[in-house]
């Protein structure tokens, strides 16, 4: 079984039924060159992405990482994506990869070539990182001005800010300021005070009985993670909130979690230097669930 599966994809447009998907898709070899210099997604980060995992040969969350894939392309002005085609392509790696273990499977639809016909389209999937130390024992994290207020999405929709775009160096950048400040993982806050989400990840905070995220209100990614955290509390009779909160509110949680796709629930045990309350049994049943075959 291989350690990586790659496949370049030709995308279709969205209202085309494709006769054979598995033709405008082939497998390349990762490590060989696959795209042309002229690449928009390499030159201006051009495009948009998903990663999702893959659990003991489940793809997680699929429905709303496709879902997302579309609306950040929406977003972006590229054209609308095949989700069809973008299925196929996951089921293809899936069926391709070993049947157990944590994979990061990564879909890419750039604008292409500058001046050239149609975007460039390919997934990538490989062996996820070891996150069980993070997951066990946490993190500590920083709140890093994200320089903006918490309502420029709709003030400068040009930002792109509920899209998930390639250009993702500035997240980059915080994760390298977070590390010089001595912790492992950031905070985005915004300029008026409120908190956002990780570079990589959204926030969860429980105040007492009640789990409450930053309202999705454009200028943070809105986490397939969360959500699906989200319908599970709710469906165990816990209270979530969507709502704006403001800074303070960190010091005052009774636990804070980022989460992601692939990295998954962890607890944040300090803060901008301070210890904060961790709850190590609530983050071990998130990570349960979050593990579980989830659609
Ligand atoms: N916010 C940002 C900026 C992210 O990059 C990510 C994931 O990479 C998330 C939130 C969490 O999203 P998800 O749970 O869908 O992985």
């Amino acid at each position: 079984m291989p350690e990586t599966v790659t496949l370049l994809i030709e995308p279709v447009p969205a209202v085309e039924v494709a006769p054979d998907l598995a033709a405008t898709m082939r497998e390349v070899d990762a490590v060989a060159p696959a795209l042309r210099v002229g690449e928009l997604s390499t030159q201006r980060g051009d495009g948009v992405f998903e990663t999702l995992a893959v659990i003991d040969g489940h793809a997680q969350e699929t429905g709303p990482h496709l879902e997302r894939l579309r609306n950040s392309a929406l977003i972006c002005d590229l054209p609308e994506p095949n989700l069809a085609q973008w299925r196929a392509a996951i089921d293809r790696a899936v069926a391709a990869l070993p049947g157990n273990g944590e994979w990061a499977l990564k879909l890419v639809l750039s604008r292409g070539v500058e001046h050239g016909p149609a975007p460039t389209a390919w997934l990538h999937a490989a062996r996820a990182n070891d996150f069980t130390a993070v997951r066990e024992h946490g993190v500590a994290a920083v709140t890093l001005d994200r320089g903006f207020a918490h309502d420029a999405a709709e003030r400068a929709p040009w930002l792109l800010l509920g899209a998930k775009t390639l250009s993702y160096a500035t997240n980059m950048a915080a994760l390298r300021e977070a590390r010089r400040r001595g912790a492992d993982d950031a905070i985005f806050v915004s300029s008026d005070g409120y908190v956002m989400e990780g570079p990589t990840s959204s926030v969860i905070l429980r105040h007492g009985e009640v789990y409450s995220t930053p309202a999705p209100s454009g200028a943070i990614l809105h986490g397939t993670t969360q959500q699906s955290l989200f319908e599970h509390l709710a469906a165990t009779g816990r209270a979530t909130a969507y709502r704006d909160i403001p800074i303070a509110e960190l010091g005052t949680a009774d636990a804070i979690w980022l989460v992601s796709s692939v990295r998954l629930a962890v607890g944040v045990t300090r803060l901008d230097g301070a210890s904060v309350a961790y709850d190590a049994a609530e983050t071990r049943a998130f990570d349960d669930y979050l593990r579980s075959p989830r659609d």
